[in-house]
């Protein structure tokens, strides 16, 4: 696991500046999420720490490394996309293998590889399927499958909760949280959920209008005194 560091980063779009200046760090091993509504640069941000985004001015760090410049490609880090981003004509082994045949690892390894993540994740007997033969939060564990299969340092979730039904939402975000503290991962969580943020963070980054409102750990922000 890395640490995540934004030294005043700032994102514009035209004539919109998505993030102002923002500056923060993430722990190694920390789940930290971005919380704030719909507009306030979440997902700009996030984007930005996978390399999505290329920042207009500022540092990013990932453990040691300045990655600022770097593509996404090179930064070794993963994100589960709010809509999976799943292939459907590709079996879900085929999906989480994809990405290392795609860095020339050889077939049978990939499979491999593919399978251990697929353990871990409990989807052991599916690999064979369709993601459309799949429930929701069934292919939501096919993403993050996907997304570990390279054992990225730092794991990103964009809103993850927003596709499942009421019922599976506390399930899956203690899924995750359990997968965050068992793998050691460093995750950036985006949210516009309070409840949510305050059950699974260790730390949170509350943003308004493009940029830090506030941060600490949930018991800092929210507990009465
Ligand atoms: P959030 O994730 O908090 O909803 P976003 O990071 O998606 O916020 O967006 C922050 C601001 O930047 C919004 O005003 C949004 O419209 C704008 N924005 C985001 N992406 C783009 C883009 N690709 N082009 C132009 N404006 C963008
Ligand atoms: P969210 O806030 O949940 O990410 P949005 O609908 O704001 O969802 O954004 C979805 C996608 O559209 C993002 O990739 C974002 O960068 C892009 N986007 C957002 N606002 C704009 C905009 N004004 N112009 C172009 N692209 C945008």
């Amino acid at each position: 696991a890395a640490s995540v560091e934004f030294r005043n980063v700032t994102k514009r779009y035209g004539n919109v500046t998505a993030v102002d200046s923002v500056s923060f760090t993430i722990a190694p091993g920390q789940l930290v999420t971005l919380l704030g509504p719909s507009g306030c640069g979440k997902t700009t941000t996030l984007r930005m720490i996978a390399g999505l985004e290329m920042a207009s001015e500022g540092q990013i760090l990932i453990g040691e490394r300045d990655v600022t410049n770097l593509s996404a490609a090179d930064r070794d880090v993963s994100m589960v996309f709010q809509s999976y981003a799943l292939f459907p004509h590709m079996s879900v082994i085929e999906n989480v293998a994809y990405g290392p045949t795609v860095q020339g690892v050889p077939k049978k390894d990939a499979y491999a590889m593919a399978m251990e993540k697929l353990e871990i994740i409990g989807l052991k007997g599916l690999e064979k399927r369709a993601p459309s033969e799949l429930s929701g939060g069934q292919q939501q564990r096919v993403a993050v499958a996907r997304a570990l299969v390279l054992e990225p340092q730092v794991l990103l979730f964009d809103e993850p909760l927003s596709n499942l039904d009421a019922k599976l939402r506390r399930r899956v975000r203690e899924d995750i949280r359990e997968l965050q503290q068992n793998l050691n991962l460093t995750v950036a969580y985006v949210t516009h959920d309070q409840e949510e943020a305050l059950a699974v963070s260790d730390h949170i980054i509350v943003m308004s209008n493009a940029r830090i409102a506030q941060t600490g750990s949930p018991r800092e922000l929210y507990e009465e005194p």
